[in-house]
């Protein structure tokens, strides 16, 4: 029966390892990290996140602040405010909530971020830069599975990982995170599901990843004994939220597993908090040409 890995328990170590370093950012340099959420209209399906968000700066002592912009406002005024985050000194990281309107190109905009703002890690300096293993932001979720991989204490050199999904902020990152460590890394997506081969690599996988959006894709029977498998698919089925992979076979097989909720969810705002740390002390060494520490 595999040992469930709960995002909460990683999620505050993080936290705590960042306390002191808060804590030094103020009292030697004056700086208090400051956290800035840009959403355009009301989004009731990011009111969690944006809620986590708010708590865990709070926890933290972030300065945290939601700027909710008018659902109708053009690109150009909304890279303009983009420019002024940028431009502000008080502003250590910048947040665009995601889905924009359609009428909206999100990549676009963010690629008015400021790359030493982008606490999500979505600038294309910051996700090129997973390539050359040189990210100081890379994607929050991709770097939560990492985090829970190593706190299973995996040496990942040679061993087969499976990632199924493909985004650019999920997926993606992950894939080339687990070559960086020398995985032997296979990625899946929709063409991957419908030539039937996904069983097939899943099987495989001593590492499993999935970050689909479709609950229950994967067969808990699939699943390759003693796996690590991390769910990242949040799916509502009723009034359950359920992950990508059918838990409860899986659970027979793998070594570890994610429960959905309770497994990446934490881990990811964790992580946006160590983003913004980082960020803050990227500024000050760009202000004063030294790194603070
Ligand atoms: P996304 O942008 O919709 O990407 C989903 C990926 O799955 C795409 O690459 C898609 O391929 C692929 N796919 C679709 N159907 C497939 C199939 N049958 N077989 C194999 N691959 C298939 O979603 P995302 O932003 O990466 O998020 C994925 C899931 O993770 C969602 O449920 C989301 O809510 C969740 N999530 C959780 C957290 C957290 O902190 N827990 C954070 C972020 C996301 P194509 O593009 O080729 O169709």
């Amino acid at each position: 029966m595999a040992e469930l890995l709960y995002g909460k328990e990683i999620a505050e170590k993080i936290k705590n390892s960042l306390k002191q370093q808060i804590t030094n950012l103020k009292d030697k340099y004056d700086c208090v990290p400051a956290l800035c959420a840009v959403q355009v209209g009301e989004n009731p399906a990011s009111s969690v996140y944006l809620r986590a968000q708010q708590k865990n700066a709070d926890n933290l002592g972030i300065n945290y602040k939601l700027h909710t912009l008018d659902a109708g406002i053009d690109e150009k005024k909304l890279i303009d405010f983009i420019l002024n985050l940028n431009a502000d000194d008080k502003v250590n990281g910048i947040i665009l909530q995601l889905p924009l309107p359609a009428s909206l190109d999100a990549k676009k905009i963010i690629s008015f971020f400021d790359p030493i703002k982008d606490v999500e890690g979505m600038h294309p300096e910051n996700l090129g830069k997973i390539i050359l293993d040189k990210a100081h932001l890379a994607p929050c979720t991709a770097c939560a599975a990492i985090e829970i991989l190593n706190s299973t204490g995996i040496d990942f050199y040679g061993k087969e990982a499976v990632v199924v999904g493909h985004s650019e902020i999920v997926g993606k990152p992950l894939a080339l995170m687990l070559l960086n460590k020398f995985a032997t890394t296979t990625v899946c997506h929709i063409a991957t599901g419908e030539r039937g081969l996904l069983q097939k690599h899943v099987e495989t996988a001593e590492i499993l990843i999935v970050a689909v959006g479709k609950a229950n894709l994967i067969s808990g029977s699939w699943v390759r004994e003693g796996a690590i498998v991390v769910d990242i698919g949040i799916n509502r089925l009723g009034d359950k939220l359920v992950g990508d992979v059918e838990f409860d076979g899986a659970q027979k097989k793998a070594a570890y597993i994610t429960p959905v909720p309770g497994g990446v969810g934490p881990v990811t705002v964790a992580i946006l908090m160590r983003n913004l740390v980082e960020a803050a002390k990227l500024q000050l060494f760009k202000r004063d040409g030294k790194r603070k520490r």
